[in-house]
């Protein structure tokens, strides 16, 4: 085993501050990694806050993780010391269940093991995720990221990433479609550079007309203001798909009456109750509502190699580790263009 430093919470209303966790030692299958950059996700945020119940403290966030490997193990042959490599949401499942089989490790049935505040089966107790100076992982679960693409701004592709391209796949997203993606922030933006790669005709749809501009840079052919009902009823029943990034429990009815006849929104933000949904809404038109997490590890290791063909990153604003409380207020206040991402190094230091 060996004492690293990092940063976390030791409960749901302290600041983050640094502390020491314990890594093991590599095994047979493992791939041991130096950490260099790590995105700060909303999800990071709503397990230190604990919002969604039964978080484990101290909570040691990051899930967005870029990499050099650093020492492999004696069964492990696709990764080589030097490597520039990527660890997301998840570091083990039960790798035998039907989900498992079928590629889909975040549907395992007996539960993925997140890369933080997930059961730890080798150590005891629960994982620790990126915002620390290394990380071990089984070879199965780490990714290869292409060279060809901006180290830092990589990083957010693991979570942002996946979880915006595995419904756009999904839900055969294809040139021409008419698809909305709600909420401009870190999901949100990935949604647009992805679907518009996709050959998509992108329709950002937001709170904030300040993010206009941003939008269109980012691929969006127009911006939808959701608060403005004279704009949403031009855009009612035109759209093939729907992305909801929206991070909090709010209101979806006025969303679904933008969806064409039999088509989908897709929720990936809110993970807690929403707002009443009125059944005539879905009823007139055959219209779904539906869900997806992350994606799994092949499906991940395609998204990164997607990414490298058509040179998509994140748009990201650098911080020190010790910045991270106030960049965890700014992406509560909607407030990040688009994506922090962790300088590493500044905990080494
Ligand atoms: P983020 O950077 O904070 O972006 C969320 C955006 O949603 C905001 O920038 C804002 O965009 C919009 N928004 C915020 N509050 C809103 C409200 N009350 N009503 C309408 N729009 C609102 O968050 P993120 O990192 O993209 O994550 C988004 C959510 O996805 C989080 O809840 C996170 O936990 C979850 N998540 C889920 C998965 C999964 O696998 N399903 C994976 C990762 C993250 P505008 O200013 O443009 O309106
Ligand atoms: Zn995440
Ligand atoms: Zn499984």
């Amino acid at each position: 085993m060996s004492t690293i430093k990092a940063y976390g919470a030791k409960s749901s209303d302290a600041d983050l501050k640094e502390m020491t966790i314990e890594r093991r030692d590599v095994t047979d299958r493992d791939v041991k990694i130096e950490i260099s950059y790590c995105g700060v996700c909303h999800s990071d945020i709503h397990t230190v806050r604990n919002d969604w119940g039964g978080s484990k403290y101290p909570v040691v966030p990051g899930h967005e993780i870029i990499g050099r490997v650093v020492e492999v193990g004696s069964d492990v042959s696709n990764f080589k010391k030097g490597e520039l490599v990527g660890v997301g949401c998840m570091v083990d499942s039960c790798r035998e269940c039907s989900a498992c089989e079928d590629d889909l490790e975040q549907f395992c049935e007996e539960g993925m093991v997140g890369t933080y505040n997930g059961k730890d089966k080798h150590l005891g107790g629960h994982t620790f995720g990126g915002y620390s100076e290394t990380i071990v992982v089984d070879k199965y679960y780490v990714l290869k990221v292409p060279e060809n693409l901006e180290e830092k701004a990589v990083a957010p592709l693991l979570c942002a990433g996946i979880t915006t391209y595995s419904p756009l796949k999904h839900w055969n997203v294809k040139k021409g479609d008419k698809v909305g993606v709600i909420g401009l922030g870190g999901l949100g933006h990935m949604g647009i550079k992805i679907a518009a790669a996709m050959g998509a005709e992108v329709v950002m749809i937001t709170t904030s007309p300040s993010k206009a501009d941003d939008a269109k840079r980012l691929g969006a052919s127009s911006v939808l203001i959701s608060k403005n009902e004279d704009d949403m009823k031009k855009h009612k029943g035109s759209f093939d798909f729907l992305l909801n990034t929206v991070p909090v429990k709010h209101d979806i009815n006025p969303y679904i009456q933008l969806l064409k006849r039999d088509s989908t929104m897709c929720m990936v933000g809110a993970i807690e109750p929403l707002e009443p949904m009125h059944g005539g809404g879905l009823i007139m038109g055959r219209k779904r509502v539906a869900g997806s997490l992350i994606g799994g590890i092949k499906e991940t290791q395609e998204m990164l190699d997607f990414c490298g063909e058509h040179n998509i990153v994140s748009d990201v604003e650098m911080i020190d580790m010790d910045t991270i409380n106030t960049a965890y207020e700014r992406v509560t206040n909607s407030d990040v263009k688009y994506r922090f991402v962790i300088d590493m190094q500044s905990l080494k230091n």
